[in-house]
């Protein structure tokens, strides 16, 4: 990808969380992002797919500067923000929005909707207060929480999780940024209006031109939504490619184990993705040498469990960290 058509680049990123071991125990770090690397263009959306504790949420903060890299880089519009003192992040977090998994714990309970939604535009300096009321109005048009006057004056509690994680998404792009990252913005609402959520996402997202890094642990949601698909297991990034490429096409046993769990009523593809038995990921405390699958993987060898695989690109835009594709570098 040429640099000029890059948003945010992400390179060898590392964020180790200190945690104290015991009363008197030493600091020890838990690796939950450990060397990941990526480009993403401007309008474009991926997908980052793990299971709990993959390291997928705690990329997302870091890249939005809500954690301090311990390692690596994070260029945003060619500007290098990995260090950038808090107080001279303004501009960057104008261009970024976060929408979180629980949308009651997101807001304020004690602020209305107009002025949860508000309180970006005021930090910001956004227009006087005549041209903020217009733009909360049309954020919760957006959004169809209509009619808005409705809506506008209620507390969070007075709104379902559906509505309130309209509201959620309404906060994240009113300041018009040109990123967000969605932390399983749907798991904790009910199944019948999930794909109505994704759906005004993916809408919101195309019509403005956003990038979006969509995090979840369903990858059945992702085919529709982004047109990239990361897939993330301890700490690492394992597989990248295209959504189409890597559904119909997935290389490492990890994902081809994630692909498995989704119900397929074809039985070729049953077959063919059941292969990998279930299992806990390694711990991220010092984990061992090598590949990080290697004690789940049925492919496993005495080079993966002492090497790291590096990624080797198999085809184009399809890249994948796994020693059986050592010839394709
Ligand atoms: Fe399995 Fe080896 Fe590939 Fe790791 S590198 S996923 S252990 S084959």
């Amino acid at each position: 990808m040429g640099e000029d058509k890059v948003l945010l680049r992400v390179e060898n990123l590392k964020m180790w969380h200190a945690m104290r071991r015991g009363l008197f125990g030493g600091v020890v770090y838990v690796r939950a992002v450990d060397g990941v690397t990526f480009s993403l263009a401007p309008g474009e959306a991926v997908s980052v797919v793990g299971e709990s504790g993959s390291g997928k949420t705690t990329l997302g903060k870091t890249i939005l500067r809500l954690h301090e890299p311990t390692d690596g880089k994070l260029i945003f519009k060619g500007r290098d923000i990995t260090h950038t003192p808090e107080k001279e992040l303004m501009w960057f977090k104008r261009e970024t929005g976060l929408v979180q998994q629980d949308p009651y714990g997101a807001m304020p309970s004690f602020m209305t909707i107009y002025r949860i939604l508000e309180e970006p535009l005021i930090i910001h300096k956004v227009g006087t207060k005549e041209e903020r009321s217009e733009m909360i109005f049309k954020a919760l048009e957006e959004v169809r929480l209509t009619p808005v006057e409705d809506f506008a004056f209620k507390y969070p509690h007075m709104l379902s999780g559906g509505q309130l994680q309209r509201v959620a998404i309404a906060r994240a792009l009113i300041l018009k940024p040109s990123l967000v990252v969605a932390d399983e913005p749907v798991s904790m609402l009910d199944a019948s209006v999930r794909v109505e959520i994704l759906t005004l996402m993916r809408e919101l997202q195309e019509k403005r031109g956003i990038s979006f890094i969509y995090i979840t642990h369903d990858l059945s949601t992702t085919r529709y939504f982004s047109e990239w698909i990361f897939i993330m297991y301890a700490g690492h990034i394992v597989e990248r490619a295209r959504t189409k490429a890597l559904l119909q096409n997935p290389l490492h046993p990890y994902t081809r184990a994630l692909l498995a769990a989704i119900p397929d009523p074809d039985p070729e593809n049953r077959k063919r993705f059941r292969e990998v038995p279930p299992g806990e990921p390694p711990s991220l405390v010092n984990p061992p040498p090598g590949c990080r699958f290697a004690p789940r993987c049925p492919y496993a060898t005495e080079r993966c469990r002492r090497e790291e695989p590096p990624e080797f690109e198999v085809e184009p835009d399809h890249f994948v960290k796994c020693w059986l594709y050592v010839g394709a570098r």
